[in-house]
């Protein structure tokens, strides 16, 4: 039997766990082993990490990442745009139409509604060429940020022992991204190389409190651990003294 670190019940599952979604491309041995993270917690946890996923995969489906159990990359979390594989060519739909389109698979787009998961696109043509732009946010819900706690708390587990996630100084931890509970901030820094990758680094120890510090994508992200977030203004004042404006942003927007 072994202690879970979320619900910190005993269990016996079998499976182990991915600490970065491994719809996103989970580095091979960056998983906890089997019963660290139960059943119970990994299914509660999906939509969690289905939420990291829905904003990160326009960036995973560019770089070519494969889906879980090595499926061809796509994008299925958009309204009105969608990408997939093939004939083993990548395509890109991005529906402005009024009435649904039809992708090179044959699955249905739905149109522009200008819904919360909908991406508003430009489309030009410059002779025999055509560009299609658009923009999408992320980090905009907070099940997001949870996500990414998640995953910070998890590389704590990875580096430290489970053992030492297990301690009640993390409560507060396990209430943010199980229930949702208060807030925790994050620093995120936009990677200097603009590379997709997933990585991530021991913890950073201050006194008895934890940061935790990672890559996902082309983001690096900096979560405080400490029980009350008392950590965070540490990274405000680095950032502000340190780095240009432009490379690096808070979330929750007003944090
Ligand atoms: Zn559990």
């Amino acid at each position: 039997m072994t202690v879970c670190i979320w619900c910190l019940r005993e269990n016996s599952t079998k499976a182990i766990e991915h600490i970065i979604p491994d719809a996103l491309g989970c580095p091979e041995e960056f998983v906890l082993t089997a019963g660290v993270v139960c059943e119970k917690c990994n299914n509660r946890l999906g939509q969690v990490d289905q939420a990291v996923i829905a904003d990160i995969e326009i960036s995973a489906f560019q770089a070519g990442v494969p889906r879980k159990n090595r499926k061809q990359p796509g994008i299925y979390s958009y309204g009105n745009l969608n990408g997939g594989v093939f004939e083993n060519e990548k395509f890109l739909v991005l529906n402005m139409d009024a009435n649904p389109v039809t992708t090179p698979r044959g699955t249905l787009v739905a149109p522009f509604r200008g819904r919360e998961r909908d991406v508003r696109g430009d489309f030009s043509t410059h002779g025999t060429e055509a560009t299609l732009s658009f923009s999408t946010d992320i980090g905009r819900s907070k099940k997001f940020r949870r996500g990414l706690v998640k995953i910070g708390f998890e590389a704590l587990a990875y580096y430290l022992g489970p053992s030492v996630a297990r301690q009640s100084q993390f409560d507060s931890v396990r209430s943010f991204v199980l229930h949702g509970r208060g807030e925790r901030p994050l620093m995120l820094t936009h990677a200097s190389d603009g590379d997709y990758k997933n990585q991530a680094w021991p913890p950073f120890k201050r006194g008895v409190d934890y940061a935790a510090t990672f890559r996902l994508a082309m983001m690096e992200i900096l979560i405080d651990l400490s029980p009350d977030a008392s950590l965070f203004p540490l990274f405000r004042e680095f950032a502000e003294q340190n780095m240009n404006s432009s490379e690096y942003t808070f979330l929750p927007a007003n944090a």
